[in-house]
C-alpha cells in the first residue's frame, strides 16, 4: 500500500471522458479521481475500455469529449502542449518493445534524450541508478535479446521513469510475461507504490491488484460502474456486474 505518504490535492480528475471510434463509443462518460500517491487499478472485462482510457490520460488517443485535469491543468483543452503532459507522465506497456539494436542503457535513454532534449550525460546516469533500482546495474551494455521478458519490461519501467513522471501509466504490463517472471516485475510496481510514485495500472492480476491500490475501479462498457478500496471491490461489490466479472475470475483460478 502507498500510504506512508498522505495524500495531498488530486493528481488527476477525469470528467465526463468520452471515446469513440468510429461508431462504437468506448468510453462512455468515464469520471475517475487519483490522489496524488495513491495507485488506482483498473479491472474489468476485455473490451471494457481500461487501455483506451489510459491511453486518453496521457493524449496518446484524443477523447471526444469531457475532461483530463492533472494537477489542475486541463491537458484536453486545445492549444496545450502535448509532450508537456507526456513528459509529466511514463506509460509501460504490455509489449515492451524495446530497440533491438540498442544496449538497455540506451534504450532507457533514447525517448528522453530525443524527445524531450535531455543532455546525453544527465539520461546516462539517470538510467544507470533506474537500472540498479530494477536490480539490473549490471545489464547497462546487454541486448535486448539477451534479456528475459521480465527484464524486459524492468527496461521498459526504467524508460517511463526517467523523465521523472509525476503519474505512471501501466497497461497488463506482467500479460506477456511467462508465469514465472511475473514476480520480479510486479515486485517493482510494488517498490514504486511503497515509495510515494502515483499510478494508474490496468491488470488481470487480481491478487496484485488487492495488495497495491489503493482505490479499485470496475470498468464496464466504458464506464466506472463501481469505485472503492480493494477490500470493498473484492469481498462485498455492489454491483451484479463486478460479482459476476469476480466470479468468473474463481472459476477459472485467476483469483
Ligand atoms: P480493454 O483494455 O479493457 O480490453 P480497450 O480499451 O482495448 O479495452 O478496448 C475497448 C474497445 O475499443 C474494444 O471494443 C476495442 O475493440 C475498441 N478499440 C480500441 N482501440 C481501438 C481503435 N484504435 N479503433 C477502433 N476500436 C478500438
Ligand atoms: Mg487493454
Amino acid at each position: 500500500m502507498s500510504t506512508p505518504l498522505a495524500p495531498q490535492s488530486p493528481c488527476l480528475v477525469i470528467e465526463d471522458l468520452v471515446k469513440i471510434f468510429e461508431h462504437h463509443t468506448v468510453l462512455n462518460g468515464i469520471n475517475l479521481t487519483v490522489d496524488t500517491h495513491q495507485v488506482v487499478t483498473l479491472i474489468g472485462p476485455s473490451g471494457s475500455g481500461k487501455s483506451t482510457l489510459l491511453k486518453c490520460i496521457n493524449l496518446l488517443e484524443r477523447p471526444d469529449r469531457g475532461r483530463i485535469l492533472f494537477y489542475g491543468q486541463d491537458v484536453t483543452a486545445p492549444g496545450e502542449d502535448e509532450n508537456l503532459a507526456r513528459r509529466r507522465m511514463g506509460m509501460v506497456f504490455q509489449s515492451w518493445n524495446l530497440f533491438g539494436h540498442l544496449n538497455l542503457l540506451d534504450n532507457v535513454t533514447l525517448g528522453a534524450r530525443k524527445a524531450h532534449g535531455m543532455p546525453k550525460e544527465e539520461a546516462n546516469e539517470k538510467a544507470h541508478m533506474l537500472l540498479k533500482r530494477v536490480g539490473l546495474a549490471d545489464k547497462a551494455t546487454a541486448w535486448p535479446d539477451q534479456v528475459s521478458g521480465g527484464q524486459a519490461q524492468r527496461v521498459a519501467i526504467c524508460r517511463a521513469l526517467i523523465t521523472d513522471p509525476e503519474l505512471l501509466l501501466l497497461d497488463e504490463v506482467t500479460s506477456a510475461l511467462d508465469p514465472e517472471l511475473v514476480g520480479e516485475v510486479l515486485g517493482v510496481i510494488r517498490e514504486l507504490a511503497e515509495d510515494g510514485m502515483t499510478m494508474v495500472l490496468a491488470t488481470h492480476e487480481m491478487g496484485f491488484a488487492r495488495d497495491v491500490s489503493d482505490q479499485v475501479a470496475f470498468l464496464h462498457d466504458g464506464v466506472v460502474l463501481e469505485q472503492g478500496p480493494p477490500e470493498m471491490i473484492f469481498t462485498e461489490p455492489t454491483q451484479p456486474r463486478t460479482r459476476q466479472f469476480l466470479r468468473r475470475l474463481i472459476e477459472a483460478r485467476r483469483i
